[in-house]
């Protein structure tokens, strides 16, 4: 199998985020990307650097506005006081916004100066940038893209180790430590070769942005096997109700879990999730592969040990598609590798 990675990627180093109340140390650490590594030299996996693709990929799923705010927004922060600033980009202020799942990309931020757009774009307080973050986004971004060259290519399957992760990024807003969405962007891409597409997203947390960038078309089957939001980030979307709206009626799934679920409900949802993905006529799938679901994730809600992952991989193997794997959450560093590890096991 082929992999994809850019060392550039662990540039991006947040200092902080904000949960509970208290300013916390981050959980998206640069180390993430060395377990991973690791799992993949397990297997003999020697990742490949994507090249440099070019902005139109991205802009094919993410607002004009929205890219010229990440790619200037450190530069724009170090015009802040620099007595006052902080030391790395982080809004303060949060527009008026529906939060419905039908609502597309909001237009033009009104205001032009940059705390506005600042708080406009950058939807929560777990999406802090300093220097080296936008060349990280960016080369994320340019390994889905790579990776999904690779499966419209012919490659049976790749893996994209991409990190930042994307799916929480909507077409117009970063949040939720994602940024750019990957899969969405190597999504659009396999649309270039397969006229359906679908992307399963089994992160334990809801793929809202992912959701919002598919949610009028028909063509992208987007499903999401999350915990229940509830009472879970990202808490405003991925309830059973939501379907998809206008030509995109019929086409989103979420399966939200029960908090405390295990690798059995995670695989009966896998397996209702291969039936609409069949029933779609999908030519080509994108897994957004979390691996915060595991019991032992600092921030999940599940209770998945290692070897459900590869469990979960067979049954996603068995869907006999041309697969591009996308690397989304998953925050327990002693944990991760493992994850991966047993995920290649299942899925070759
Ligand atoms: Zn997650």
């Amino acid at each position: 199998m082929r992999a994809f990675y850019h060392p550039e990627q662990a540039g991006h180093d947040p200092l902080q985020y904000m949960r509970f109340g208290r300013v916390v140390m981050p959980k998206d650490l640069p180390e993430r990307t060395a377990r991973l590594l690791g799992a993949l030299d397990r297997h003999g996996i020697a990742p490949e650097e994507p090249g440099y693709a070019g902005m139109a990929p991205i802009l094919a799923v993410h607002d004009a506005g929205y890219i010229d705010f990440l790619e200037t927004a450190w530069d724009e922060w170090q015009q802040l006081p620099e007595a006052e600033r902080g030391p790395e980009v982080w809004p303060a202020t949060f527009p008026y916004w529906s939060g419905r799942p039908e609502q597309p990309t909001r237009g033009p931020c009104p205001a032009s100066g940059f705390l506005g757009r600042l708080g406009w774009y950058l939807g929560d307080m777990s999406v802090p940038m300093r220097e080296a973050s936008w060349p990280s986004i960016r080369r994320s971004a340019m390994t889905a893209i790579a990776g999904a060259d690779a499966v419209a290519g012919g490659e049976p399957a790749a893996y994209a180790l991409c990190r930042p992760s994307g799916h929480h990024a909507r077409a117009d807003r970063g949040s939720g430590f994602c940024y750019l969405n990957n899969s969405a962007i190597a999504a659009e891409r396999l649309r270039s070769r397969f006229a359906r597409v679908a992307v399963l997203d089994i992160d334990v947390h809801h793929g809202d942005g992912t959701q919002q960038i598919f949610y009028h078309r028909p063509d992208v089957l987007t499903v999401s096997v999350h915990a229940d939001p509830s009472n879970f980030y990202p808490f405003y979307t991925g309830y059973a109700g939501e379907r998809g709206t206008g030509a995109g009626e019929g086409a989103n799934l979420n399966l939200p879990l029960a908090p405390g679920s295990g690798g059995d409900a995670m695989l009966a949802a896998i397996a209702t999730a291969a039936e609409a993905i069949k029933a779609h006529g999908t030519e080509a799938l994108v897994l957004a592969l979390g691996f915060d679901a595991h019991a032992a994730d600092p921030i999940g809600a599940l209770t998945l040990q290692a070897a459900d992952f590869e469990a979960a991989a067979r049954a996603i193997r068995a869907l006999g598609l041309p697969t591009l794997l996308v690397q989304e959450g998953g925050y327990a560093i002693e944990v991760i590798g493992d994850c991966l590890d047993a995920f290649l096991t299942g899925f070759r």
